[in-house]
Formats: C-alpha cells, structure tokens, sequence
C-alpha cells in the first residue's frame, strides 16, 4: 500500500476518531440536555455516512478498532491480514479502514460463526 493512500486513510481513522468521542464524551456528561444533541446528531450521522456503523452500544468497540488501526499505521503494520499476513486489498480498506483481516479470512471466521 502506497503511503499516500495510508496517510488519507489515517486522516479519516483520525476524524473519526474524533466523532466518535464527541458522541461517548456526550452521553458521559450530558443528562439529556437540549444544546448538544444537534452536534451529536450530525456526528452520528457523518460516522454513519463515513463508515456504515450501526450506532447503539458499539461505540466504544468502533473507538477501539479505530485505534487499533491508527496503531498500526504508526508500526507500520496497516494494511495487513492480522491473521494469514496477506495484505489486505486498498479497496477493502478504503470501505472499512479498520480492518483487521483479509476477505477469505474475515469470511471463514464468519462461517464459524466468531
Ligand atoms: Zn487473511
């Protein structure tokens, strides 16, 4: 993987990273104030856009794979298959930029049933 491309991926795990926390910071501290559902609301939607999550009690898990991702990049590791070491393809990445393993792997876990 060209290192452009994992510099603008990084740029998005960083953003949405970002939202991501604006939304558990909110619903740490907000009692269901007025004000900063609007913010929360456009977060929510703009992580949807940006990645398909479902949003509900994931977020912390979806905080933690995009750290782990950003943790990657930084080791130089992104990009590959935790599993069989294959690199993953820039295509999959580009629609999921926290995977952690490729297409065969990730669909023989799904089978299963992990
Ligand atoms: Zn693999």
């Amino acid at each position: 993987m060209k290192n452009e491309q994992i510099a603008k991926i990084k740029k998005r795990l960083l953003s949405l990273r970002d939202e991501i926390r604006k939304v558990i910071d909110w619903r740490d501290t907000s009692q269901g104030g007025d004000g900063a559902m609007d913010e929360i609301d456009q977060a929510n939607e703009l992580i949807e856009k940006e990645m398909g999550f479902v949003m509900s009690n994931n977020m912390m898990a979806n905080l933690k794979e995009v750290e782990e991702a950003l943790d990657r990049i930084e080791r130089n590791r992104y990009g590959k298959c935790l599993h069989c070491g294959e690199e993953i393809s820039p295509k999959r990445l580009e629609v999921l930029p926290f995977a952690r393993f490729c297409v065969p792997c990730q669909e023989k876990m799904e089978s299963k049933g992990y």
